[in-house]
């Protein structure tokens, strides 16, 4: 055997060492301490795997704890971590579309069956073996594009014709506007409108907007009155708490009068004011608080992001900002397991079926 084909075998053997490590983390879910929110961004961030290597390590894990055969494979050579990440790739595909979970027989037919063959193989032996998500298994493109790359992607992707009907129909109906958009000024144009309603950033600037020009207004109404520099001074304190009033209630979801009086009183309610929620949404800027104390390290994570009593409601009986920060589902779940224990927890989360607990 010559020198670099034992080199070879050695890397193989540590890919398969470094899987067996990674799994650990994952089973202790240790990522989430050092404040990631999965084990894909872990080894990106703290291990500077590219992110394809970090999706395939994590890919293949899954398939390795499964079938322990697998491990063997990738030592001698037969299969790649690439291969069996494409393969786990695929079976989590089936599963998202039919709500159906690939079994354990049917996985190692395919992985027999992928044995030394490369990826175009393997990709069209699994597209041949699941036709359901051959839609699914071509890759949405997003690349920057021009010399300013931050200002410009090029994303290629399919759509079915009835999202294309759809897109021609907004077009009609927003001729008024622009006569002729771009696929990316329609898409533009419903990512405002959906962000509009449901971006709690956004909220907080409108509210923001309108206080300022609504103080704006009394000061210009004060000023031409011709008032004397006492008597404005006192209609601007008498409109700062009018204006904290507005504030407070035109927060409040108008659908529920009742029940945004509980809200706006965070010593009394686990759930924390409108206002709080807003001014955290802010403050967070849209991302996880979730700090490794050790390494000051701050998540990355801005999806699926709720509100977390930093010491639990049940002990603090406080939903005020200070006590309230914005984490990602899995940091929710992590404080709280630090908080009352994993035994509590399972318990907890066979209980709600929430995925997410309420302390
Ligand atoms: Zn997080």
């Amino acid at each position: 055997m010559t020198e670099l084909q034992i080199l070879v075998s050695q890397e193989r053997n540590l890919s398969v060492r470094i899987l067996l490590f990674l799994k650990e983390i994952e089973l202790r879910k240790l990522y989430l301490a050092r404040g990631h929110s999965s084990l894909f961004v872990f080894c990106v961030k703290e291990l500077k795997y590219s992110e394809a290597m970090a999706y395939h390590r994590t890919g293949a894990l899954k398939v390795i704890e499964e079938i322990p055969e697998a491990k063997q494979a990738v030592e001698t050579g037969e299969l790649s971590i690439a291969t069996l990440s494409l393969v786990q790739s695929a079976c989590n595909a089936k599963k998202r579309k039919t709500k159906v979970e690939v079994g354990l027989e049917e996985k190692k037919k395919l992985l027999d069956e992928v044995v030394g063959k490369s990826k175009k193989q393997t990709e069209k032996i699994l597209s041949e073996h699941f036709p359901e998500i051959r839609e699914a298994m071509k890759p949405e493109r997003v690349r920057p594009v021009g010399s300013s790359v931050e200002d410009e992607v090029e994303v290629r992707f399919n759509m079915k014709s009835d999202l294309n009907g759809k897109l021609k129909r907004l077009r009609d109906l927003t001729a008024h506007r622009n006569p002729c958009p771009t696929y990316a000024e329609l898409i533009e144009l419903m990512a405002d409108y959906m962000l509009d309603g449901i971006d709690p950033v956004r909220k907080a600037e409108r509210m923001e907007k309108k206080t300022r020009e609504k103080e704006l207004r009394k000061t210009q109404e004060s000023n031409s009155l011709g008032q004397s520099k006492d008597e404005v001074s006192a209609a601007k304190v008498g409109d700062a708490e009018q204006l904290s009033t507005v504030k407070v209630n035109s927060t409040a979801n108008p659908t529920s009068t009742q029940n945004s009086t509980l809200k706006t009183s965070p010593k009394s309610s686990r759930h924390c004011s409108v206002q709080t929620e807003r001014t955290v949404w802010v403050r967070a800027q849209s991302r996880c608080e979730h700090v490794d104390e050790k390494t000051g390290n701050r998540c990355d994570e801005t999806r699926r992001l709720q509100l977390d009593h930093v010491i639990p409601y049940a002990i603090s009986q406080d939903s005020s900002e200070k006590n309230i920060e914005l984490v990602c589902t899995q940091h929710n779940l992590y404080r709280a397991t630090q908080w009352f224990g994993s035994e509590f927890m399972k318990e907890k989360m066979g209980c709600t079926q929430s995925g997410s607990p309420e302390m």
